[in-house]
């Protein structure tokens, strides 16, 4: 939610308790309480994170990378100029000592020229390219979109999480879904690196769009995602990790001429007033174990046992 959704929110519910108001005669102080506290309980519901909107951290990531791509096209630029010139140097040689009489010491003197010339252009390409990818590693460890899938990143859910479990509530329900794709090593051996990246952009435009706006969307690590949904109960919550399942499931991939059949494994579970952030994705990893061990391309549901 951003911070204009969140002011037209507030707005709206004015709104309501005017009409509320004005349209009950026989209005009681308790029909006005239970009005504001459902009200504070929404509101307290929108966590700070909410308001770091996606699409503004989208947005930083994109435009540094831009300027990093930039950076990168004007020294691609510089170097393929250089070596333009160096294959000239080359051509005026075999041109300068070749003819009738061939200058062996001077084309030899020629061609060391050519090969000192040549080294420091690749050493140089060499260390811009290695400045480059520091920039980019950096950019990735500050943002908090992660850069393949553009959903949120793993530093994101950890903030996230912290702050789900130092303001815990009763006010909604919490569940979490972590989705891990089967078999992911072997369609990367089978298609290529490139084709499993693919996949994983895939993976995360089905998230987005099954889910919500106030859901959120993490990589959790390589092939795994994690998924928080808030303010629905446990059906609603497993219906929606099996209508994902089905999508992937039901999916027609093809890469490169060939179709590429994948299915994921879900494991779910709820968020309990206790939990710490290792206890809640503790339990949620094991419930994903649960599905992997009984054949995968299924959802497992599993609760603490105390519930509390
Ligand atoms: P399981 O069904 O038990 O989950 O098996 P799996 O093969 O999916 O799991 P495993 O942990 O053995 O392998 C995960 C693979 O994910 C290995 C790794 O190379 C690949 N991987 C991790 N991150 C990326 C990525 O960003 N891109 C690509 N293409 N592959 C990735
Ligand atoms: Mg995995
Ligand atoms: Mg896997």
């Amino acid at each position: 939610m951003s911070q204009t959704e969140l002011k037209s929110l507030i707005k709206d519910m004015c709104t309501s308790l005017n009409d509320l108001i004005a349209n009950n005669d026989d209005i009681t102080k308790e029909n006005l309480s239970d009005f504001l506290l459902n009200s504070a309980s929404l509101i307290s519901g929108v966590s700070k994170y909410d308001l770091d909107s996606y699409q503004k951290s989208k947005n930083i990531l994109q435009k540094e990378f831009n300027e990093i791509a930039n950076q990168c096209l004007n020294s691609y630029e510089k170097t393929s100029f250089k070596f333009s010139e160096l294959s000239q140097i080359h051509a005026d040689t075999l041109i300068e000592c070749t003819g009738d009489n061939i200058n062996i010491p001077k084309l030899s003197s020629k061609f060391t020229e050519i090969h000192t010339y040549m080294l420091d252009e690749v050493n140089r390409a060499n260390n811009v390219i290695s400045e480059l990818t520091q920039l980019v590693q950096t950019l990735e460890k500050k943002s908090t979109i992660d850069s393949l899938t553009k959903v949120y990143n793993r530093g994101s859910l950890n903030t996230y999480l912290a702050d789900l479990c130092s303001n815990a509530t009763t006010s909604y329900d919490t569940y979490m879904l972590i989705l891990d794709i089967d078999n992911f090593k072997k369609i990367n051996d089978s298609f290529g690196h490139i084709a499993g990246d693919k996949i994983l952009i895939y993976i995360s435009n089905v998230l987005k769009k099954t889910l919500r706006d106030g859901d959120k969307i993490f990589r959790f690590g390589g092939e795994e995602f994690v998924i928080i949904l808030n303010r629905l109960g446990e059906k609603c919550s497993v219906d929606i990790g099996n209508r994902i399942l089905k999508l992937i499931r039901n999916n027609n991939l093809i890469y490169m001429g060939k179709n590429i059949s994948v299915t994921a494994s879900i494991g779910v579970t709820k968020f309990k007033l206790s939990d710490t952030t290792d206890s809640f994705i503790a339990r949620a990893d094991n419930a994903l174990y649960k599905s992997k061990n009984n054949g995968k391309d299924q959802l497992t549901l599993e609760l603490a046992e105390d519930g509390i």
